[in-house]
Order: structure tokens, then C-alpha cells, then sequence
């Protein structure tokens, strides 16, 4: 088996794809076979461009191009983020490969933080990925060979991130959340791993990476000396879905150029 065709047969639904890492790991997964179901919250166009990118990614691998979809649902509510889990395995008949990767941030100091909005945050980024890994492990537990769960966590899973009290505590939640499933389905054939990226370029990011002085400013901080991408973060998603992956559960992959290291 090659890259190129790891995740032949394989389906995954990646939450929060209308863009940046989410949009990049639909794509990979489709440019090594998978059948993507897409995920999106907001705007219909920028999802229907992450299929359109995943259709084309899928022809040139011979892949399953007219088998992805787009499903909309607010992952921090817990009823619909449930029912879109439902809709897909229902339409596809089968689900191998959940990514739960929508997230979102906001900046205020501790003190003043809303709790409404630290509330809003915890849904999304971790109710929504406990209620989505709910339904697949229901899944997944009703038929033979298991599956997969990846989380999108973040480096501030373990490095605190002052003004972003609710992302952080997220983030570390993320880390215990993919340790306990891993741990508790590990004899059952699930793999649940995570991915912590650092500073990627992205719209979540809008506050310095398009503007040279911050931008440099970010990077100063980083040993690597450089943002990453989403696609250097979608090739890690692949190869944690991928069988390539067979005897790794329960570990989150720093990728971060070196970020974490100046925290060992
Ligand atoms: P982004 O803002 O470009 O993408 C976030 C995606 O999540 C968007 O598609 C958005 O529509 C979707 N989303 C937000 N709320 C949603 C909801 N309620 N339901 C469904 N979808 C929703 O940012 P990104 O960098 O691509 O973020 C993806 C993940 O990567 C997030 O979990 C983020 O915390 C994590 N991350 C990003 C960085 C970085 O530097 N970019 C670093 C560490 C972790």
C-alpha cells in the first residue's frame, strides 16, 4: 500500500472543514482514497469549495469523487453535532475515520471572562468532540475492525496561553479526553490519538499571519523559525488514520517546529 492509497476504502468525517487545517485534512484523506464527509458551521461556499478540492483531489487518485459530501451542524450543540454523526454513517452506511477538528478561540483576561462565552468555547471545542466520538464509538462498536478517532488539539493542550483561559482549558480537556477513549476502547480495535499543532497559518490566526511585523514577531518564538501549514498538519491526520499507524493509540503528536521544547 502507498501513501497515495493508505486510506482506499476508508470513510471519515472531519468537523469544521470549510477551511484552513480542517479543509486541508478532507483533501488529504481524499487524495489517499478516503470518501470525506465535510463538515461546516458557517458559510455553504466555503464548504462546497473543500468538496470541490476533494472531488478534483480524488480523480487524480481514481478515488470516490461523487461519494463525499458536506453536512452542516454546530458542533457545540450537542443534538445536532449528534444527529450530523447519524446522517453520515446513515447515508455512507459506515464511518472508519472521525476527525474533531473544529475549534474556536476569544481573548479577554481571566478575571473577566464570561462565562457564557467560556461556555460557548468548551462546546465547541470539546463537548462537540466528545458528543462526535460518542456516536462513532457506537459505531464502531457494532461491527468488526474498530476505527479511528483523531482530535485537533493545540501545543496549548500543555503550554498555558494567558488571555485564552476557556481555548486552554479546551485543549488540556482534549489531551484527557483522547488519553480515557484510547485507554478505554484500546482491546476493541479503536485508535484515538491527537495532533497539537503551534502556530499554523490560518484564518484563526488572522491577528498576525498576514501582517509581516507580527508574523515575524510569532516566528521569533519558534525554534523551526517558521509557521507551518495546514498541509503539513493534514499528512499527520493522514498518518495517524492510516494503518501506518496500527499500534498507536492514545498519544498526542506535537507538530509544532519545536515549539514545545523550550516547555520539556
Ligand atoms: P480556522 O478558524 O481556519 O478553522 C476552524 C474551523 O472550525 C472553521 O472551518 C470553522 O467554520 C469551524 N468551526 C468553528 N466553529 C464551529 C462549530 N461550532 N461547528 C462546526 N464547525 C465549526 O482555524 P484552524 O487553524 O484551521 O483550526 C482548526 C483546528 O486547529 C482548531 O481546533 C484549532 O484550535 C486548532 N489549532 C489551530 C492552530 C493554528 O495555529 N492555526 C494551532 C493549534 C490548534
Amino acid at each position: 500500500m502507498t501513501a497515495a492509497t493508505r486510506l482506499e476504502g476508508r470513510h471519515a468525517l472531519v468537523t469544521g472543514a470549510s477551511r484552513g487545517i480542517g479543509r486541508a485534512i478532507a483533501i488529504r484523506f481524499a487524495q489517499e482514497g478516503a470518501t470525506v464527509a465535510i463538515n461546516y458551521s458557517g458559510s455553504e461556499s466555503a464548504a462546497k469549495e473543500t468538496l470541490e478540492q476533494a472531488r478534483e483531489a480524488s480523480r487524480q487518485v481514481g478515488g470516490p469523487a461523487d461519494r463525499h459530501l458536506i453536512v452542516k451542524a454546530d458542533v457545540g450543540d450537542a443534538g445536532a453535532a449528534n444527529a450530523m454523526c447519524d446522517q453520515v454513517i446513515g447515508k455512507w452506511g459506515r464511518l472508519d475515520i472521525l476527525v474533531n477538528n473544529a475549534g474556536i478561540q476569544s481573548e479577554a483576561e481571566s478575571h473577566n471572562y464570561s462565562i457564557e462565552e467560556y461556555q460557548r468555547i468548551l462546546n465547541v471545542n470539546l463537548t462537540g468532540a466528545l458528543v462526535c466520538s460518542q456516536a462513532a464509538i457506537r459505531h464502531y462498536l457494532g461491527r468488526p475492525g474498530g476505527g479511528v478517532i483523531i482530535n485537533c488539539s493545540s501545543v496549548h493542550q500543555i503550554i498555558p496561553k494567558p488571555g485564552y483561559v476557556a481555548y486552554s482549558i479546551s485543549k488540556g480537556g482534549l489531551g484527557n479526553l483522547t488519553r480515557t477513549l484510547a485507554l478505554e476502547y484500546a482491546d476493541r480495535g479503536i485508535r484515538v490519538n491527537a495532533v497539537a499543532p503551534g502556530a499554523i497559518l490560518t484564518d484563526i490566526n488572522s491577528a498576525w499571519k498576514d501582517d509581516q511585523e507580527a508574523r515575524a514577531n510569532v516566528e521569533d518564538h519558534i525554534p523551526m523559525a517558521r509557521a507551518g501549514t495546514p498541509d503539513e498538519m493534514a499528512a499527520i491526520f493522514a498518518f495517524l488514520a492510516s494503518d501506518d499507524a496500527s499500534y498507536v493509540t492514545g498519544q498526542t503528536l506535537y507538530a509544532c517546529g519545536g515549539l514545545t521544547l523550550f516547555n520539556d
